[in-house]
C-alpha cells in the first residue's frame, strides 16, 4: 500500500505554507510562552539565536561594501545626470539626516526601553573609550581598506565603497567589467540576506525564549513603546517636514501629493519593499503627480536604493532603545556617531524585507551597544519594517517631485489636478 505522508512532514509543509512575517510571529509567541513557562531553563536555548544573529552579522560587511558601490556606479555620467544625481544625493542625505534626527528625539523623550534593566554580556560590550571627534573624523578615512574590510570598520568600508564607486563611475568603459562584477555580487548578497532571513522564525524563538526565560513578561510592554514610538517618528516625518519640504521648496499641496501616492504607500506598508514597491511609485510618479519620465526613471531607483529615510529614523528609535535597555548612557559624541552612521549605513540598505534589521546591528556595533538588543527587535521587526518601508517610499517620492520641480519637469496642472485630469491628458 502507498506510504502516507508522516505526521511531521504535513506540519513541515503547512508550516513553511505560513508566510514569513507570520512565522517570525509565531516564533517570537512560542519564544515568550516558552520563556515564561521554563524560566532560567530557557537560557538552553539562547545558542540558537546567538546563531541567527551571527549569521545577520555574517552578511554586513559585503553587503554594504557591494550594493553601497552599486548605488554610486548607478548614477549615470552625462552632465545633467550629473547635476541630477548630486541634487538627489543631497536631498537624500539631507531628508536621511533630519529622519534619524526625528527618530533620535522620539526615542528620547518617549523612553520605550527604560526599566528593562537587561544585562550585557562582558564579551559583548565593546570597551568604550570615547575617541575625540578629530579623531574620529580622521579615523574615517582607512589607511588599509582590506584591513578596513576584514575588522568591519564600517564607516571605513562605507568611505572606501564610495570612493571606488565614483573611481569606476570616472574611468568610463574600463570601469565596466568591475561594475559588473559588484552588480551580480550584490545581487547575490540581496539573495543571501533572504535566505538568512529564513532562519529569523527559529533565531527569534530562541532569543525570545532566552529573554523572557530570563526577564519575565515585563519585557512586553517596552516592546509595545518601540514600535508605538517608531510609528509615531514615521507620522511626524511623512506628514510633518514632508509636507513642509513640498510647501517650501517646490510651493507644492501637501494633500495632492498624499492623495497622489496612497497606492504606492499601500503596496510599500504591505509588502516591506522598497525595491518591490519601485513600478507602483513609477505609476504615481508619472500619472498622479505629474512627474516627467525623465526624471522619475533616474531619481526613483536611485532612491530606492540609497534612500531609506524610515530606515534610519527607526535606528534612530530602536538604538536609543538598545542604550535604555541596557542602562547605557550616550554622549553627545555618541549621538553624533548614531548620526552619521545610521545615514550612511541607510545608504547601503538594500530596499527588502529586513534589511534595516542587519543594518542596526551594524549601528549598535559602531557606538558599541550590545548585540544582544538586535535580539529585542528582531521579534517585532515586521511591524516596524512595514512603516519604516512607506516611509522609505514616500522619501523617494518627495524627492522626484521636488527635482522634477526644480528642473522644469512637472506638470504642475496635472499635479494639482491629480489622476482625473491626465486620464483626460
Ligand atoms: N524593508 C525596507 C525597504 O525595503 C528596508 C529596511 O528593512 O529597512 O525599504
Amino acid at each position: 500500500s502507498k506510504q502516507q505522508p508522516s505526521l511531521f512532514s504535513k506540519v513541515w509543509s503547512s508550516w513553511m505554507s505560513v508566510p514569513l512575517w507570520l512565522q517570525i510571529l509565531i516564533g517570537m509567541l512560542l519564544g515568550i510562552l516558552t520563556g515564561v513557562a521554563a524560566g532560567e531553563q530557557a537560557t538552553a536555548l539562547k545558542p540558537i539565536g546567538t546563531l541567527f544573529v551571527n549569521t545577520i552579522k555574517m552578511l554586513i560587511v559585503p553587503l554594504v561594501f557591494c550594493s553601497l558601490i552599486v548605488g554610486v556606479t548607478s548614477m549615470q555620467d552625462t552632465a545633467r545626470m550629473g547635476r541630477i544625481g548630486f541634487k538627489s544625493f543631497a536631498f537624500y542625505l539631507g531628508t536621511t539626516s533630519i529622519a534619524i534626527s526625528i527618530g533620535l528625539a522620539v526615542g528620547y523623550f518617549l523612553k520605550p526601553g527604560q526599566g528593562l534593566n537587561m544585562i550585557a554580556e562582558p564579551s559583548d560590550m565593546v570597551a568604550k573609550a570615547a575617541p575625540s571627534v578629530m579623531e574620529t573624523l580622521i579615523n574615517i578615512i582607512p589607511t588599509n581598506p582590506v584591513a578596513a574590510l576584514a575588522s568591519g570598520q564600517i564607516l571605513q568600508v562605507i568611505v572606501f565603497a564610495v570612493a571606488l564607486g565614483i573611481a569606476l563611475v570616472l574611468i568610463g568603459e574600463r570601469g565596466k567589467p568591475a561594475i559588473e562584477v559588484f552588480e551580480s555580487l550584490a545581487e547575490a548578497m540581496y539573495k543571501l540576506t533572504d535566505m538568512v532571513m529564513k532562519l529569523a522564525p527559529y533565531g527569534v524563538f530562541g532569543l525570545m525564549a532566552w529573554v523572557a526565560g530570563e526577564y519575565g513578561i515585563g519585557m512586553l510592554l517596552p516592546l509595545i513603546k518601540v514600535v508605538v514610538a517608531v510609528y509615531i517618528g514615521c507620522l511626524i516625518h511623512i506628514l510633518g517636514f514632508y509636507s513642509i519640504v513640498l510647501t517650501a521648496f517646490s510651493k507644492l499641496n501637501p494633500v495632492q501629493f498624499f492623495k497622489g501616492i496612497s497606492n504606492a504607500i499601500a503596496v510599500a506598508f504591505t509588502t516591506s519593499s522598497s525595491a518591490g514597491t519601485l513600478p507602483a511609485s513609477m505609476k504615481c510618479a508619472n500619472e498622479y503627480l505629474g512627474v516627467n519620465k525623465k526624471i522619475s526613471s533616474f531619481v526613483l531607483p536611485l532612491g530606492t536604493t540609497i534612500n531609506m529615510d524610515g530606515t534610519a529614523l527607526y535606528q534612530g528609535v530602536t538604538a536609543l532603545f538598545v542604550a535604555q535597555a541596557f542602562g547605557i548612557d550616550l554622549t553627545w559624541v555618541d549621538y553624533t556617531t548614531i548620526i552619521l552612521t545610521a545615514t550612511l549605513a541607510s545608504i547601503g540598505t538594500a530596499g527588502v524585507p529586513g534589511a534595516g534589521l542587519v543594518m542596526l546591528t551594524l549601528v549598535l556595533t559602531t557606538v558599541g551597544l550590545p548585540l544582544e538588543g538586535v535580539a529585542l527587535i528582531a521579534g517585532i521587526d515586521r511591524v516596524l519594517d512595514m512603516a519604516r518601508t512607506a516611509v522609505n517610499v514616500s522619501g523617494d517620492l518627495v524627492a522626484t517631485t521636488v527635482i522634477a520641480k526644480s528642473e522644469g519637469e512637472l506638470n504642475v496642472d496635472h499635479y494639482n489636478a491629480g489622476a482625473k485630469e491626465s486620464a483626460k491628458m
